[in-house]
């Protein structure tokens, strides 16, 4: 039997690679796509949003009766939809991808994960997830090494380092007990001294088209060992969160995280 998914945010960029995505595949069944009321492709066929051919599911604005034949919904919106979702969807297992949840919000989901298992994720690439595993083990393990991360991103990007970067160094300085908020140095210029061991830097390259890179460099004095993911397209998002859709529909009512679906050690 395929899992009946429903997807909020059907029309904008996740959403249409979710339906992509979700529409290939045999063993996802879409029975429901929800955008703004206010969105141009209300009504209209979702297959060709998704530069596919037409397959019978309508937008629509969002409402309980939505949801009402979806076993499983994806919400990749913004969170006024989240918001909304969570009034109309009932005892639905959920998939949250949408970022910039305010602290209330996040409560309410919680609140849902009692009835309802809940898989909340502010980065669904199943890379990531992984590298900040091997982060946290690699600053343990070599803990004489100096910790470097160095990030690049697209020209467009308006903020620095990326949330990631920001991340994954505060794992690094919590695998050894060190408080991010003194331990996170954001580049280095004119008479810095000598590097203190005590220290995680960050630093963001900007330029051209690139999607997003992360590299961790662990410098010891005669080796260094360095961890990269590249991202090439968004649609990693989408994978890691059906990744997430094919776990969350035989889990109990919970909050959980991508580190569970992986089933990472100890975050079982
Ligand atoms: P987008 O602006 O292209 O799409 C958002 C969609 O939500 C739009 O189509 C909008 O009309 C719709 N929407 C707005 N209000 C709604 C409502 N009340 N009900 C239903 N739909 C509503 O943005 P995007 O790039 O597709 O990203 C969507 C969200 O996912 C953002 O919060 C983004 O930060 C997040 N995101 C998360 C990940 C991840 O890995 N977790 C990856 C990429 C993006």
């Amino acid at each position: 039997m395929p899992i009946e998914v429903g997807i909020n945010g059907a029309a904008g960029r996740m959403g249409r690679l979710l339906l992509a995505a979700v529409l290939e595949a045999a063993d996802l069944q879409l029975l429901a796509a929800v955008d703004h009321p206010s969105n141009s492709a209300q009504g209209q066929d979702v297959g060709p949003l998704a530069s596919l051919e037409p397959c019978g599911v309508s937008l629509s604005e969002p409402s309980p009766r939505a949801w009402a034949h979806s076993s499983a919904i994806l919400d990749f919106s913004l969170p006024a939809g989240t918001e909304q979702l969570l009034r109309h969807c009932g005892h639905r297992p959920l998939v949250v991808g949408t970022t910039g949840l305010s602290s209330e919000l996040l409560a309410r989901l919680r609140e849902h994960s009692q009835a309802a298992p809940v898989v909340f994720a502010p980065n669904f690439s199943t890379g990531i997830a992984l590298l900040s595993e091997l982060v946290s083990m690699a600053s343990r393990v070599l803990d004489t090494f100096d910790m470097e991360v160095v990030e690049a991103h697209h020209r467009h990007k308006l903020d620095a380092p990326s949330g990631t970067a920001l991340h994954l160094a505060s794992l690094a300085a919590a695998a050894r007990g060190l408080d991010a908020g003194e331990a996170l140095v954001f580049g280095r210029h004119g008479d810095t001294g000598e590097r203190p061991s005590n220290k995680v830097g960050v630093h963001s390259i900007r330029g051209g088209g690139i999607v997003g890179e992360h590299r961790v460099l662990l410098a010891g004095s005669g080796e260094y060992l360095e961890l990269k993911h590249v991202a090439i397209h968004r649609g990693a998002f989408a994978q890691g969160a059906l990744r997430a859709l094919r776990w969350v529909v035989d889990q109990p009512p919970g909050f959980y995280g991508l580190e569970q679906v992986l089933g990472l050690p100890g975050k079982e």
